[in-house]
């Protein structure tokens, strides 16, 4: 028998639970082939420098240029881009940038500080970061909504300055990226990618300056060089393949549903797309929706593979079995395509976004809702967060002590030193006695 378009799964099945851990297993980023690849290349760049970049982005990449300068675009070639825009683009690329930067306004967080009787004050400072790296992927396909995502945030933060990488195969450059970068304000631009772009960024090279962090999305090569570089630099996350999970009640058009799927499976073949719904016949209606539209799509061979390697159309039990299902998944993307998405939504705990109602659909936060499409994948939502402003600042504690604080103060902290025989913090407080 032929393998089915995607798994059918009931949570009433014996083995659900271990069919569903099967399902949500990707380990990519653990691959020794991945691992071993990735620590020769981060070792050749902390060593060679630009050198390495740039035999490896020949190598992987299939660049023709012979220097470092050639694989940097001057600002001018990416104003020229954005000049250059049919004015459909031009228009579509303001107005998500306009949404993007509004959305993320909201997040920046205030200094803050309490004052004491005595007149001690304490408090906490906010502060960007000086200089970060956004890893903008290019592998297999461009994305010029990934260049402001990624660098909206940064910059509303503060940032004083923002390299951007991106890898271009065989020097192919795409204008909107370019454009994107010009509008977003990204300082620098680099044809790199892979391991080599996250190792330049992370450790300097003669002509990469090095970051205080790196953000954004990429293969298994990108995630494992981040990780490998954390404590280096820091990272916004370890990201895997994109997910979609949506609810459904059984309302709402099947083929909506099918569509939805489909627009995560064409990602990549590693892209997962899971839909949770209690109603059989509405199941067995989007399984026909998917094999009627699968024909008529483009990237039709790679949706097929996501679909049958990692997709599934689970039957449960009723809605809150689905909401405990989805806390487990904790998605990426979920999506509550009901009639009540407002009495599923207080049930939900981890998602990296949550999309609610049947006009809520993922692509149109992918692109320019305004929220961040950088998110928590690989289940990873349980504990953090869409890339933020607040991935881009750090916090800072400001102590002042007066004197009479310094005095209420001095004895408690010298009895503590004093138990843990730390003889110069002891003295040291009551200096200030
Ligand atoms: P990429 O830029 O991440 O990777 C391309 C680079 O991988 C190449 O430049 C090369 O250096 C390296 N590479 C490829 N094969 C290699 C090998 N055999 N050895 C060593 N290095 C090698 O682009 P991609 O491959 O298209 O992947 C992009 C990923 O980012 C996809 O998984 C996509 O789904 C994801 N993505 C996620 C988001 C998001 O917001 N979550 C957005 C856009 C893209």
């Amino acid at each position: 028998m032929s393998k089915p378009l995607i798994s059918r799964l009931s949570s009433d099945d014996v083995d659900f639970k271990s069919d569903l851990e099967a399902l949500l297993a990707f380990e990519s980023a653990l691959d020794s082939g991945v691992q071993k690849a990735v620590s020769e290349i981060i070792a050749d760049v902390r060593v060679r420098g630009d050198a390495a970049v740039l035999e490896l982005t020949r190598r992987f990449d299939g660049a023709r240029a012979d220097s470092m300068a050639a694989l940097e675009i001057p600002q001018a070639d990416l104003q020229a881009a954005l000049e250059g825009l049919a004015s459909e683009q031009r228009a579509a690329l303001e107005m998500a940038c306009k949404r993007v930067r509004d959305y993320h306004e909201r997040q920046i967080q205030p200094d803050w500080e309490m004052q004491e009787a005595n007149g001690t004050r304490l408090g906490q400072r906010v502060t960007p970061l000086d200089r970060v790296g956004i890893y903008v992927p290019g592998g297999k396909a461009s994305y010029p909504s990934s260049v402001l995502m990624n660098a909206m945030p940064a910059k509303v933060a503060g940032v004083q300055e923002i390299i951007m990488v991106t890898p271009t195969p065989e020097g192919e450059r795409n204008p909107l990226v370019l454009a994107a970068a010009a509008l977003a304000g990204v300082d620098r631009v680099f044809t790199i990618g892979g391991a080599q772009a996250v190792a330049a960024l992370a450790y300097g090279t003669e002509s990469i300056p090095a970051v205080d962090k790196i953000v954004g999305p990429g293969n298994a090569y990108v995630a494992e060089a981040k990780r490998r570089v954390f404590g280096r630099v820091g990272i916004d996350m370890v990201a895997g393949p994109s997910e979609v999970l949506v609810i459904s009640d059984g309302s709402g058009d099947p083929d909506w549903v099918a569509m939805d799927l489909f627009a995560q499976a064409e990602h990549d073949e590693k892209a997962q797309s899971i839909l949770l719904c209690p109603d059989a016949a509405y199941l067995a209606r989007v399984e026909e929706s998917i094999t009627r539209l699968l024909a008529t799509m483009p990237r039709a061979d790679i949706i097929r593979t996501s679909l049958a390697d990692r997709g599934a159309l689970i039957h449960v039990r009723d809605m809150d079995e689905a909401c405990e299902i989805a806390n487990y998944i904790a998605a990426e993307h979920l999506e509550l395509s009901v009639e009540d998405p407002e009495a599923l939504l207080p049930k939900i705990r981890h998602a990296g976004a949550i999309f609610v109602g049947h006009w809520s659909v993922e692509a149109l936060g992918d692109y320019c809702a305004g929220p961040n499409h950088v998110l928590p994948t690989g289940r990873s939502a349980r504990f953090s967060s869409p890339l933020g402003v607040y991935d881009f600042q750090k916090r800072t504690s400001v102590i002042r002590i007066s004197r009479q604080g310094a005095a209420e103060l001095a004895p408690v902290a010298a009895t503590l030193a004093y138990g843990e025989g730390l003889q110069a913090h002891a003295r040291s407080a009551e200096y200030r006695k």
